[in-house]
């Protein structure tokens, strides 16, 4: 699906809108491989067509893919009334979605883009890709607990069984009443880490996303710090 209409490559690759565009093409400000081309709907190719407006080369703005380190307290959300945004936090957010959010109380990984696709991949359900979270818990799991993950768990005013997640005991934390285990899932619903662990009587008193995928929060970054994904973990998402 190479080839595209000349006026949604040009609202792409350059400021105008689709509208103005048109008005552009009507204007003879527009050529395509040298020509002169005025019909919004001719075809053309981004990587082999060049196209030109007032005689500069119109290129598609890269996608950008970018991991932030979520500090507690920081909402995942364009604005707030209240609280700081992940927004707030990085230095260009124009056109920036975040690909599955984290609540309010929860750190770590938060993978943000403007590809809509590359979005939606992950937080798709039926794509399944693998969310791991590292969550301190008022008390010890048990045997059942870690296959009740497995085999699903019925969430409140829910429809359908949780999808099989897979639950480790690391240890106790140095309190020594306080439980710390690595969870991974393929789905994202509504706090459902803490639903979960409720379900099963337990309380979640912390939680941190680790992992998305292959793509592992970055050490380096201390909270509230944001890098460019490499173009290895832009596919490692998978
Ligand atoms: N599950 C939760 O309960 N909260 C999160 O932020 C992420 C997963």
């Amino acid at each position: 699906r190479s080839q595209q209409r000349l006026d949604r490559f040009l609202s792409h690759a350059s400021p105008f809108s689709r509208k103005e565009v048109r008005r552009l093409l009507h204007a003879s400000r527009v050529t395509v491989n040298g020509e002169v081309v005025k019909k919004s709907d001719r075809q053309v190719d981004p990587e082999q067509d060049i196209v030109e407006l007032d005689g500069q080369r119109c290129h598609l703005a890269r996608p950008r893919y970018l991991m932030l380190h979520k500090p507690y307290g920081v909402v995942c959300a364009n604005t707030d009334g209240e609280h700081p945004t992940v927004m707030d936090l990085l230095d260009n957010p124009e056109g920036l979605s975040v690909a599955g959010r984290l609540d309010l109380d929860t750190t770590g990984l938060v993978l943000l883009s403007d590809d809509g696709d590359w979005i939606h991949r992950i937080i798709s359900p039926r794509r399944s890709c693998q969310k791991t979270y590292l969550a301190t818990l008022d008390g010890k799991p048990d045997q059942s607990v870690i296959d009740q993950f497995a085999s699903g768990i019925m969430l409140r005013s829910e429809k359908h069984p949780t999808a099989p997640a897979s639950l480790a005991v690391i240890g106790q934390d140095e309190t020594g009443t306080d439980y710390q285990v690595e969870v991974t899932l393929i789905e994202g619903r509504y706090h459902q880490v803490k639903r979960m662990f409720a379900a099963c009587g337990l309380k979640v008193l912390k939680l941190h996303r680790l992992r998305i995928g292959h793509v592992v929060l970055d050490s380096e970054l201390q909270e509230g710090q944001s890098r460019y994904l490499s173009e290895q973990e832009v596919s490692d998402v998978f």
